[in-house]
């Protein structure tokens, strides 16, 4: 597509995406003087719906008028309300329906599924992770490992060559070549939280598996940005965040997959409580634990309804817009906001996050020259809300749903005044 840099050429993008009017179903800040802020955190945390409200009201309201009926009486049952959110949850991350449950949250979920999947023995127990994994991954991984008795340095990092930023696929396959017999499971974050590149999920799983490794996919920047199309990149398990991408509200619920291939294999270790036991008979409340089929096999206690709520809510529209629609939005979103901030010329700033679409979701990573701070400060003086990610990267992630063309003509003339 060739693009303009025109303020008159955003409107026209604007004018001609047929997703443009999802923005009105979405609440957007404003500032004291209740102007626009200029919303890039979408990858940190998705703003709300206007429908949320209702939803989660639909709840306080059975919950006041039905008590503990509601289970069976509520609008939406609570005993079964998490399978509404199963299929539209599948979609969204390309899995089967008996592979997803949504349930706890992100870090949460890492260690339950390590508890089933990282099963290390003596000589073949190391795990890899990317160099720039997200804390909270690196601090599971370590826990894990002091946890069967391995020093916190059994950890492998796959890191970018020397003076480069981006992972290389050919380096993880050198470490796996080397060390493959040493390894026992790689947890890698699907689209890094700091470069926004996108992984190949499924040469990934392909070259752990070719050393008997397990493979899982952290998806907290992936889920409702990219399409993992987690069943057929064949990964072993992996979870991810609602309340970035997926807009379901601070601190909300998360998504477990777990690959259809492990669906009955009762041998797996797992934690059990009342909600991993068979549906059919877990109210009878004195049978011996008979664990329930697929991913929902790896949930312990009735969920938060009020937090499902909000993702019901929020995969509603998901649903309705489509996971390919969104892409070919996000695409032309991120790609235009691109080629303005190259149309600065600036040597103080230099995007890392990869330039190929296929290799990246809606995030660009900007590189601040001398890792300089207050350009991160000023832009958000100016309502432009972006984070700075140590030691010298401000993220920006234009959100198919809900950024407009305009949004981004406009966020890039306020960076340029500021360079
Ligand atoms: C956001 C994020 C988390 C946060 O974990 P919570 O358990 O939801 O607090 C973890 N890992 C990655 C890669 C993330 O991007």
């Amino acid at each position: 597509m060739k693009y303009q840099n025109s303020h008159a050429f955003s409107k026209q993008l604007d004018a001609a995406d047929s997703l443009s009017h999802y923005r009105n179903q979405f609440h957007i800040p404003k500032d004291s003087n209740g102007k626009n802020w200029l919303y890039f955190t979408g990858n940190s945390l998705g703003l709300q719906p206007k429908a949320t409200k209702e939803y989660i009201n639909q709840e306080l309201e059975d919950w006041a008028n039905l008590g503990v009926e509601g289970h069976f009486e509520a609008k939406n049952p609570w005993l079964n309300y998490h399978e509404l959110l199963t299929d539209k949850m599948a979609k969204i991350v390309g899995a089967k329906p008996i592979e997803v449950v949504v349930m706890n949250t992100l870090t949460t979920n890492l260690h339950l599924l390590m508890v089933s999947f990282y099963r290390p023995t003596k000589t073949k127990y190391k795990i890899v992770i990317e160099s720039d994994a997200f804390p909270s991954d690196r601090y599971a991984v370590q826990s894990q490992l002091k946890f069967h008795g391995f020093p916190e340095d059994s950890i492998i990092e796959w890191k970018p060559k020397k003076g480069e930023e981006l992972l290389d696929i050919a380096d993880l396959e050198t470490i796996l070549e080397a060390q493959g017999n040493e390894i026992a499971m790689l947890l890698i974050g699907g689209v890094n939280y700091y470069t926004g590149q996108f992984l190949d999920l499924k040469k990934i799983a392909a070259l752990g598996h070719a050393k008997d490794c397990v493979v899982g996919i952290d998806l907290a920047h992936g889920a409702g940005n990219i399409q993992p199309n987690l069943h057929e990149s064949g990964v072993d398990f992996a979870a991810w965040c609602t309340y970035k991408y997926l807009n379901s509200g601070p601190g909300s619920l998360a998504g477990l997959f777990v690959h259809e291939k492990h669906a009955n294999n009762k041998n797996l270790p797992r934690f059990a409580g009342w909600w991993n036991h068979n549906k059919a008979t877990r109210f009878n409340m004195r049978m011996p634990f008979d664990v329930m089929q697929g991913a929902e096999g790896w949930q312990l206690s009735n969920p938060p309804i009020l937090s499902m709520a909000a993702i019901l809510a929020s995969l509603a529209i998901f649903d309705e817009v489509g996971m390919d629609a969104l892409r070919e939005k996000s695409e032309k979103l991120t790609g235009y906001f691109e080629y303005l901030i190259n149309e600065i010329g600036s040597d103080d700033i230099k995007i890392i996050t990869p330039k190929n679409p296929k290799e990246r979701g809606c995030q660009l990573s900007i590189q601040v020259k001398n890792a300089d701070k207050s350009l991160h400060k000023k832009l958000t003086e100016n309502n432009v809300i972006t984070d700075w990610r140590e030691p010298d990267v401000i993220r920006c992630a234009p959100t198919p749903l809900y950024n407009s063309f305009e949004d981004v003509y406009k966020m890039v003339s306020i960076l340029k005044t500021l360079l």
